[in-house]
């Protein structure tokens, strides 16, 4: 039996999983991938504190050194559900069934896709959801970046870098991301936008072949972009469809923002995958210290209540 199970090893998980080995939780971390969560997509982390600038991957190293010197266990397995019993809860993955008397969900995001023709045929092959992973295969050629969020805009700003030319597409008259990044990305003589447009299409026989994007106004007006690659950075879809507690109409746990309660008693939410209205690493870590804390609470209420 475990005090509390983590699922997910972003920031938010990894965050708890250190307060909870520092609490003398009996913890593990049930993690599909490896470490690191979205932030390993991420070139340049340039607003978590005590760190100017440092790579995505570099930081979620240091995270996992740092939980690992607590003693954490992370098990690479997959969480298929959490079954709740009348006291305590059973986290079943690809590999087994685990007790446990609190449970942090802390599963992240993975990428929106555009669900347009021919997207899912060039994933790998010419559309992408990375820019650090896949942007050094379009040196030197145009590519065209989707979206209008901080994702959208600081990719592009770190592709401009690498590749010749950048469109931004985004959907709306006006971006969405951060001031500072938009005033960057105005001011980079490589990048320009395309507003008010949607992707129609991704096109290519065996070969990727560019794109082709509508006017949201006009939809009859539709042109073809001949990129080398396509980035979508289109937001996330919430990683909750395995846990049986109160979401939103997006799958985003509703949790208690005090206290990262959930629906369920001894079921904790964390990061992104929950109903917060900001979305950054520090504050995935601030909700893996709070979710550990009051989990640890519970397991303590839960233990002397047996006593
Ligand atoms: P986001 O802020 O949700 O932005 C998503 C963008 O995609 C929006 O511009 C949205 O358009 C557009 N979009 C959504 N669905 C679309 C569709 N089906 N077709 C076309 N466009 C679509 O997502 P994000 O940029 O991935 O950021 C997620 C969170 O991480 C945010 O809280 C962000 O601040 C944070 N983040 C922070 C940093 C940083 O360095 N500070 C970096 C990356 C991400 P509309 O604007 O019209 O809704």
């Amino acid at each position: 039996m475990h005090d509390i199970i983590i699922i997910g090893g972003g920031a938010a998980g990894i965050t708890a999983s250190i307060y909870a080995m520092r609490a003398g939780m009996k913890t593990v971390v049930f993690e599909k991938l490896g470490v690191g969560g979205q932030i390993i997509l991420t070139e340049a982390v340039e607003n978590y504190p005590g760190f100017a600038m440092i790579s995505g991957p570099e930081l979620m190293e240091k995270f996992q050194q740092h939980a690992e010197k607590f003693g954490v266990e992370i098990r690479y397995e997959e969480v298929k559900r959490i079954k709740s019993g009348p006291k305590t809860h059973t986290v079943v993955t690809d590999e087994g069934e685990y007790e446990t008397i609190a449970v942090i969900v802390a599963a992240g995001s993975q990428p929106r896709k555009l669900h347009v023709e021919g997207e899912e045929r060039f994933i790998g092959k010419g559309v992408s959801f990375c820019a650090v992973c896949d942007g050094p295969f379009f040196r030197d050629k145009e590519v065209a970046v989707v979206g209008g969020g901080d994702a959208a805009v600081k990719e592009a700003i770190y592709l401009s870098q690498i590749v010749k030319k950048i469109t931004i597409v985004h959907r709306r008259d006006k971006l969405r991301a951060e001031k500072i990044y938009q005033d960057q990305a105005f001011a980079n003589p490589k990048i320009q936008f395309l507003l008010n447009h949607v992707v129609e299409s991704v096109n290519g026989g065996s070969v990727f072949q560019g794109i082709t994007v509508r006017s949201v106004s006009a939809p009859a007006q539709k042109k073809d972009l001949p990129v080398g690659g396509v980035f979508v950075y289109i937001g996330h879809i919430p990683n909750t469809k395995f846990v049986d507690v109160e979401k939103t109409e997006d799958g985003l746990i509703v949790a208690n923002p005090c206290v990262l309660t959930t629906s369920v008693p001894g079921i904790y939410a964390a990061g992104d995958c929950r109903n917060t209205c900001l979305r950054q690493i520090a504050t995935c870590v601030g909700d893996g210290a709070l979710a550990a804390y009051n989990a640890g609470e519970y397991v303590e209420k839960f233990k002397s209540s047996l006593r």
